[in-house]
């Protein structure tokens, strides 16, 4: 923990004011579930008065969603001082054992869940696209081992475009679970670099995970991966490909809101692309929070140790969708999209924005 993050720490630990913005305080209703408690509890382990074994539990509590620090109008920045933690806590194995699991499998299988086959959904989608072209698409972990269903939407989606593009069988990981779990540590640096090496290979790369995009744009170039490809988050790909009329929507009479992924809103400043395609075949409306104000609505990593906490925030997403009368929300967002198709209720409807295509 360098002076900075104490700084930032001691900074956000008597002040509550980005409270309201928290999806997971709020769907808690715990203090614990605050930056500013998140704060105290590490400001004591600076001090030497707790061990960080003590307080781990509330680090593995964040989202890392970056609410907060959009919030902050003073510029402190809990995602930084958060990370930086489980940094702490991995180096100095403290880790919690739930966490550790999910590490390892990360290391041991290239994916949290420890999952060794993609999805059946996908192999057909994956074999139809091994053939080697300038274009890849970058499934992302969630997506092959979680939801391979809709990844294999996204597949045909692309694929009414009618241009050649690669799937890989032997897909790497991107680095982006271990950077969540346990942040710039050598084993995340070393599963980017490999993940860069494969690539490379290509001149494009079109990334249908939005928690992939953002490693890939930000933490590879802040951390010296070397990026030959050009990285293309999937929205922008397709709002492209509506423009260029290579795919041609036909418009429907119905109302929608979009949920801004907040690695696409607020990591990498993207907004517009998704809405132009979701206006393209949909009436767009908006809800509370959206851009780069989104509010983030669960995702399947986190669901692995607190379920119920992830169904409450996609439930919370859901009421503000409610609060503005809409019965569709679009999703741009793999995991985001499980985390609301999983909610117990019935009221509206979850469309992942390649089902529009
Ligand atoms: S991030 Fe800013 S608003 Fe939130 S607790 Fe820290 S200092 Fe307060
Ligand atoms: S990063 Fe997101 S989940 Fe974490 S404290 Fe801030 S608002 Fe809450």
């Amino acid at each position: 923990m360098n002076e900075l993050n104490k700084q930032h720490i001691d900074a956000c630990r008597f002040c509550w004011m980005c409270r309201h913005i928290c999806p997971i305080g709020n769907a808690t209703g715990l203090e614990r579930n605050t930056s500013r408690a998140r704060a105290l509890g590490l400001s004591l382990v600076t001090r030497g008065v707790y061990d960080m074994s003590e307080v781990i539990d509330n680090v593995y509590e964040c989202a890392c969603c970056g609410a907060c620090t959009k919030e902050c109008v003073t510029g402190w920045d809990p995602v930084m001082f958060t990370k930086a933690a489980r940094l702490d806590a991995a180096l100095e194995g403290k880790l919690p054992e739930y966490i550790m699991t999910l590490v390892e499998n990360c290391l041991d299988f290239g994916n949290a869940y420890g999952a060794k086959e993609i999805g059946a959904e996908l192999k057909d989608a994956v074999a139809a696209h091994e053939g080697i072209t300038d274009t890849l698409f970058f499934l992302g972990v969630d997506a092959r081992y979680k939801a391979a269903d809709i990844a294999a939407v996204a597949v045909r989606a692309l694929e009414k475009a009618g241009k050649s593009f690669t799937v890989l069988a032997d897909e790497l990981p991107s680095g982006q679970q271990l950077a969540y779990l346990i942040g710039a540590a050598d084993e995340t640096r070393a599963q980017m670099a490999a993940c860069a090496k494969q690539l490379n290979q290509y001149k494009t790369v079109v990334v249908y995970d939005p928690q992939d995009a953002s490693v890939l744009k930000r933490e590879y170039a802040e951390w010296g991966i070397e990026l030959t490809a050009e990285i293309v988050t999937f929205t922008a790909y397709l709002a492209q490909l509506v423009k260029s009329c290579d795919i041609k929507p036909v418009k429907v009479d119905r109302a929608a809101v979009y949920q801004d992924p907040f690695q696409l809103a607020r990591d990498l400043s993207e907004t517009q692309p998704a809405r132009d395609v979701i206006s393209a075949y949909l009436n767009l409306d908006e809800m509370l929070c959206n851009g780069k104000h989104t509010m983030w609505a669960g995702n399947i990593l986190m669901a692995q140790w607190m379920p119920k906490v992830i169904e409450d925030v996609a439930m919370g997403r859901i009421a503000n969708a409610k609060g503005v009368k809409a019965n569709t929300i679009v999703t741009a967002s793999v995991s985001e999209y499980v985390a609301l198709k999983n909610a117990p209720q019935s009221d509206v409807e979850i469309i992942a924005i390649e089902e529009l295509i």
